[in-house]
């Protein structure tokens, strides 16, 4: 059993003293029958939230109204979730109600997946009512229960099917993707923050390319933020080595180059993307249409920076399906005489005093000249002769 199940068997071993029931479960049961990487060790439990808060006394409750409590060992936080059922789904969105049960088999129940609804004791012992195992071993996604029901219950199950095909490289079963064709619709009820997260792991996954023919194969796509128009051309998207970028704004990037959004920021808007983010992957799909190799400048190089250097190359090589230049580039940069404005021996306040002349949109201006000048080799960066320039443009 890998370490992180074993730095955890202490908070389940204390529950069983207490007479409860606790058990791993999700994600990080399913990646270990994958022998893949594991990362949030979730545990279910048979006690109620109050008793978890009772038996751990350093604890956040992050989500007691759906029964998590986060608790500390060790340092590490982990989230103890009370055995749960759910009802009353309105919109086909979460439930409004969740049930405290003391039955694994019912929590397992309301989970989404096959795969993801399996148990293990701190021996390593499966528990597993649904066959997910078996699942597992055929890389088949398939719901607990009746499809249908499953995605009218919570529609972004169909996201989160597709986000699994993604990451693991597992085909949807056969029902369970009709389904998903059946119902897309009701994705138009799942807010665009949770469909954005779903997306933004389904971007990531290795078998990404493999995704897109499915996402417009169901007409999932259409109901993606302002994809209405692009969906077609998401199967383009499959003859890319996605997989080549290993960030996240690069995957994006990707993404707009090949749909042709015209407009990245505006496109990227109706996602909710972080505002640094927006500008990081506006900033790479430019670079790429604007930039090729011989006009990188040392202004853009400059503009750029390192790490946009890097990613708006590599984005451009997976796009035109050629060798990536960004080491060439990258020493380029290194060699510039200044690599960010503080770099400059010179600041806006003291080009106020040289000059003796009040604040205003002429220092940037000026800044910017002298970032140029320095740039290209006209003006050492050395605040005497950067100095005498200025005095000199003022005549
Ligand atoms: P990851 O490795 O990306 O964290 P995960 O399977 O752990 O994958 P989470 O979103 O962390 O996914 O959810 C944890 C578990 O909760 C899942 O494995 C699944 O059992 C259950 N779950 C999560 N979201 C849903 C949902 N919308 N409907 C039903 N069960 C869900
Ligand atoms: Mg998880």
């Amino acid at each position: 059993m890998e370490s992180e199940f074993q730095a955890a068997k202490p908070i389940l071993q204390k529950l069983h003293d207490r007479g409860f029931e606790a058990y791993f479960v999700g994600g990080s049961v399913r990646d270990h029958l994958l022998a893949r990487a594991i990362h949030d060790v979730d545990i279910a439990t048979s006690a109620m939230p109050e008793e978890v808060m009772m038996i751990f006394p350093k604890y956040v409750p992050v989500g007691l109204k759906h029964g998590t409590v986060l608790i500390f060992h060790e340092k590490l936080g982990y989230e103890v979730t009370t055995f749960r059922t759910e009802s009353d789904y309105e919109d086909f969105r979460r439930p409004a109600n969740v049930q405290f049960v003391r039955s694994l088999k019912e929590d397992m129940k309301r989970r989404d997946f096959t795969m993801n609804a399996i148990a293990m004791t701190t021996t390593g012992e499966l528990i597993d009512f649904f066959e997910g195992g078996n699942d597992i071993a055929r890389k088949v996604i398939r719901t607990v229960g009746e499809p249908s029901e499953r995605f009218s219950e919570d529609a972004l199950r169909m996201m989160r099917a597709l986000r699994f095909a993604s990451t693991l490289g597992f085909s949807i079963e056969e029902k369970t993707k009709e389904s998903i064709s059946e119902l897309a619709p009701l994705l138009a009820h799942i807010s665009v923050e949770r469909i954005t997260g779903e997306f933004e792991k389904l971007l990531m996954g290795d078998y990404v390319h493999k995704v897109y023919t499915l996402i417009v194969a169901t007409g999932l796509g259409k109901y993606l933020p302002n994809m209405a128009s692009y969906e077609q051309k998401m199967e383009c998207l499959s003859t890319y080595d996605c997989w080549k970028l290993d960030k996240l704004v690069e995957r994006w990037a990707l993404f707009l180059l090949v749909l042709e959004v015209k407009e990245p920021t505006c496109f990227l808007k109706s996602w909710r993307l972080p505002t640094k983010q927006m500008k990081e992957i506006h900033l790479i799909v430019e670079g790429v249409r604007n930039l090729h190799k011989e006009n990188w400048t040392k202004l853009k190089l400059y503009e750029f920076g390192p790490e946009m250097i890097e990613s708006t190359e590599k984005v451009r090589s997976v796009y035109q399906n050629q060798q990536s230049n960004h080491e060439t580039l990258l020493k380029k940069y290194q060699e510039l005489p200044v690599k960010s404005k503080k770099d400059l021996a010179v600041t806006g306040k003291e080009l106020l005093q040289w000059l003796q002349k009040r604040g205003g949109s002429w220092v940037a201006v000026y800044l910017q000249r002298i970032e140029e000048e320095v740039l290209n080799g006209t003006l050492q960066n050395e605040k005497e002769e950067i100095k005498e320039a200025v005095l000199s443009w003022e005549k």
